[in-house]
């Protein structure tokens, strides 16, 4: 086990495409158990492999009740929306306005390679699709309407 250095949206690797898991091995597992310990230790929802450097398409994502391991996930089914605020480990202190499906249903490996469905809604759903953009090297600030001010925060 091990934390792992959260980079910010300056280093290259949030801005790259990630290779599909092949090997569900010793090492995948390393990164998923220091990837758990790095998203605890931030207090954050959802953190992305390409966040700690890593370009493989492996997310985590705490759904309230538990960290889900997504290993190649995909998104197979979505409904409604919802606007609101998001933020990202690898942006530090701010809030952007960004519109989501209110619903989502993902598909996903787990450490062993076996298919999986989750679902959730509100912030659960937003996770889903915030952690999956990662994965294409995509962050929110490139998707939300706006910033939100410190008014807007401080009057949530
Ligand atoms: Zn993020």
């Amino acid at each position: 086990m091990g934390l792992r250095k959260i980079l910010t949206v300056k280093e290259p690797a949030l801005h790259k495409i990630c290779k599909s898991v092949e090997n569900f091995d010793e090492r995948l597992h390393k990164l998923l158990d220091d990837m758990r310990e790095t998203l605890i230790d931030s207090g954050g929802v959802g953190l992305a492999a390409p966040q700690v450097g890593i370009l493989r398409r492996v997310v985590l994502v705490d759904n309230g009740e538990e960290i889900l391991e997504l290993v190649n996930p995909e998104l197979i089914m979505t409904d409604g929306d919802q606007s609101g605020p998001e933020g990202c480990l690898s942006i530090p202190g701010k809030y952007g306005l960004v519109k989501r499906p209110y619903y989502a249903k993902i598909r996903a490996q787990d450490r062993n390679g076996n298919w999986y469905e989750a679902e959730g809604e509100e912030i659960v759903a937003r996770c889903f699709c915030h952690e999956l953009d990662h994965l294409d090297g995509i962050v929110y600030t490139e998707v939300m309407e706006r910033y939100l001010t410190d008014e807007e925060l401080a009057a949530d």
